[in-house]
């Protein structure tokens, strides 16, 4: 085959796939709100923090149904997802997680985000949980896991947090959130429903 015609068939075959793409993408209905479980699924990578008897994706996954569970009693159309996921399109999306350290008790909340209209979002988050944790904040997307998480690429939200509740390997962090973890996802929840316009009471 000559070159010539090589190259025209790669470069048909690449307009054919980018218009099946793009069809593809128009046809995916969007979702109001999508709530990820951090590590939710995953059996080897990065399967999550552990500290003692204390795993990460168990707490995650507790926090992540009650928000979904709060959103759906206000008739919030909400998709909860594990891990790994296809694509998928929402207005807003927030995953769970909690921190672990090395250095116990260094670390605390956080928060990671990619763009401005989150960096907003974000900032109200703060306001409503720092109001109820009390231990320390990291800055904003101040681990590489945050600023460039890989749920960024396959869930395509307008706004997009990426929340670390507390640090699981700090005893004093974890008796004060171990009790909590329902009343934070309740927070969490009220914190969206806000963001969307709804007026819910403040648990
Ligand atoms: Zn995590």
């Amino acid at each position: 085959m000559k070159i010539k015609n090589l190259a025209a068939i790669i470069i048909s075959l690449l307009i054919i796939f980018s218009i099946s793409f793009a069809i593809y993408w128009q046809s995916i209905t969007p979702v109001t709100v999508v709530i990820q479980a951090g590590h939710e699924g995953r059996n080897s990578g990065n399967t999550g923090a552990t500290s003692g008897n204390i795993q990460e994706v168990k707490w995650n996954i507790i926090v992540a149904n009650e928000v979904a569970k709060q959103l759906k009693k206000w008739d919030i159309n909400v998709k909860r997802v594990p891990a790994d996921t296809k694509l998928i399109k929402a207005k807003i999306a927030v995953a769970i997680h909690f921190d672990g350290s090395s250095k116990k008790c260094s670390s605390g909340a956080s928060i990671g985000y990619k763009n401005r209209a989150s960096k907003e979002f974000a900032k109200r988050w703060r306001n409503i949980y720092g109001n109820y944790f009390p231990f320390g904040w990291q800055q904003d997307n101040f681990t590489k896991n945050l600023a460039n998480y890989y749920g960024y690429y396959y869930i395509r939200a307008d706004k997009f947090l990426v929340l670390e509740l507390g640090e699981i390997t700090c005893k004093k962090q974890t008796k004060w959130l171990k009790p909590r973890l329902k009343k934070i996802g309740d927070l969490i929840a009220y914190t969206i429903a806000r963001e969307l316009g709804f007026a819910p009471r403040k648990p």
